[in-house]
């Protein structure tokens, strides 16, 4: 695009819009065009922040004429490229960071409609001032908005007990690509009136259109939460434990995070002042978490349940948090590690899932094809195995030159894939597609699937103006 292409169509935008909502100087769209990981930098023709429905209609409308695609952005935390334009610098992106209203919770009707480019960590404490809980929960909850939470369905560390984003969603508002708004902010729990239209939308990555509102189910907030880091024998050992908290604590557990024997090191790169909570080195720990509210006593039930399999010898050490303030620092082990890893520089970063009844043997298996061909990487399994999802992440070799680290983790990627394909896997359990898995995805799909994806997005967005080239290579 020329130098004076792009002023006619700044100043387009900028005359329909409002200065306040057009940014076009390099320095000032920067932000928009990285990755949250600063891997990928890429550019835009604008970033388009429209601050209500109607303003979002009208900015879909304006590069329908001038015929822009159109990447919508909440908390820019994914980590799959979905969020941020393709290199080709023609994209616009749309971010919806000025649409930030709660526009009402209901204590009595357990619901709450809320704007799109609200950041989860303001809803959940917004809720929790009406005592009621809204239990998506991610290390990004700070950053993150709703609106990305339900295009990219995330999950996180609840997911055993309260769902992905999908089962938290009563109602949707959208703008369509032709910036129609589809109003569907319903806060019925119960609507089987034909096809669940907000289903489309949830997980689509803004290639179907941009979620402006977002009416969520609540509950109610617990009173007790209890949480627990375990010494184990390995992974099998963990999920035995799983499988016997299941049976025994009446679905009160709220997480169960696997973390392997070299996660309180990795944790300690990022924090050096982390301490070690148990004494000596285990081949894995599990962070668990249960939470109730009302009349059950939560701590008793976990201290039983503890008991019983420490008499077994499933568990060999463990500590129960006595706080908030040292559960927080039990939590600190799980989301350090992840920075700890970043530090030790590029690696093989996965999100895979397999059935429940397979994560021991699928680690098992992965790590012994890494050990196998790839002798100089570590492997790294860990994650939220109460749901089948596994980072199986694989480190180079420490001081690798940038050439031979990106050719071991483009090797890595294919071996970890293809052991996965071996336990009916997906390799993507809750970061989506985005630009980052579209290959690996589009390789995969099965012909009927591909048909109706693609029918799906032809009648929805025929110009294939929403998010071009995320999920789904363009026609
Ligand atoms: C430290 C860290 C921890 C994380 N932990 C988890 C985790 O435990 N579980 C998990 O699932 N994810 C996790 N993530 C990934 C990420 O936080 C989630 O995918 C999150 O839901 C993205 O929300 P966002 O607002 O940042 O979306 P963005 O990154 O801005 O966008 C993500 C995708 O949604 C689209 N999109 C965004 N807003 C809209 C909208 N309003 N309408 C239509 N499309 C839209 C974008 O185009 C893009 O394709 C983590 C990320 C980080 C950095």
């Amino acid at each position: 695009m020329t130098e004076a292409e792009r002023d006619a169509l700044t100043s387009q935008m900028t005359q329909a819009l409002g200065a306040d909502a057009v940014l076009t100087e390099p320095d000032d769209i920067a932000r928009y065009c990285r990755d949250w990981h600063g891997d990928v930098t890429t550019g835009a023709v604008a970033v388009l922040r429209p601050n209500s429905t109607g303003a979002v209609s009208e900015a879909v409308r304006l590069c329908a004429r001038l015929g822009l695609a159109i990447v919508p952005q909440g908390g820019n935390t994914g980590l799959v490229l979905g969020g941020i334009p393709d290199d080709a610098g023609r994209q616009v992106v749309l971010s919806l960071e000025r649409m930030t209203a709660i526009r009402r919770i209901d204590a009595d009707d357990f619901s709450a409609v809320v704007d799109a480019g609200c950041v989860l960590e303001v809803i959940k404490q917004a809720v929790e001032a009406e005592d009621r809980f809204f239990p998506l929960s991610l290390g990004a909850q700070g950053s993150c908005r709703i609106g990305g939470n339900v295009s990219t369905n995330a999950g996180g560390i609840n997911v055993l007990r309260y769902g992905m984003t999908r089962e938290l969603i009563l109602g949707l508002e959208v703008v369509l690509p032709d910036g129609t708004i589809w109003d569907g902010l319903s806060t019925l729990r119960k609507d089987n009136r034909g096809i669940d239209l907000k289903q489309i939308f949830i997980g689509a990555e803004g290639t179907l259109g941009i979620v402006t509102g977002v009416a969520l189910k609540l509950l109610v907030k617990p009173t007790q939460v209890e949480t627990a880091l375990l010494a184990l024998a390995g992974v099998e050992e963990a999920m035995a434990l799983y499988r016997r908290a299941r049976r025994d604590c009446c679905d009160l557990m709220s997480a169960f995070e696997l973390l392997g024997p070299e996660a309180i090191g990795l944790a300690q790169i990022a924090h050096p002042d982390l301490p070690n909570p148990m004494e000596g080195s285990h081949p894995a720990y599990v962070l668990m978490e249960m939470a109730g509210t009302g009349l059950i006593d939560i701590r008793a039930l976990l201290d039983r349940f503890l008991e019983g399999a420490l008499e077994e010898g499933l568990v060999l050490d463990g500590v129960v948090a006595a706080s908030r303030a040292q559960a927080a620092q039990l939590w600190r082990i799980r989301e350090g590690m992840n920075d700890g890893q970043a530090m030790l520089g590029p690696h093989l970063r996965t999100d895979v899932s397999v059935p429940l009844s397979r994560v021991a043997a699928f680690v098992g298996a992965a790590r012994d094809a890494v050990a196998r061909e790839l002798p100089d990487c570590r492997s790294v399994a860990y994650g939220h195995v109460g749901d089948g999802n596994i980072h199986f992440n694989v480190l180079p070799p420490q001081g690798a030159d940038a050439a031979t680290a990106a050719a071991r983790i483009k090797a890595a990627k294919a071996l970890v894939n293809g052991v996965l394909d071996g336990f009916d896997g997906s390799i993507s359990a809750e970061h989506g597609i985005g630009r980052l898995k579209r290959e690996d995805f589009e390789a995969r799909l099965k012909p009927v699937q591909e048909g109706l994806l693609r029918a799906l997005k032809s009648a929805i967005d025929p110009d294939g103006r929403m998010n071009p080239g995320c999920q789904l290579t363009p026609p």
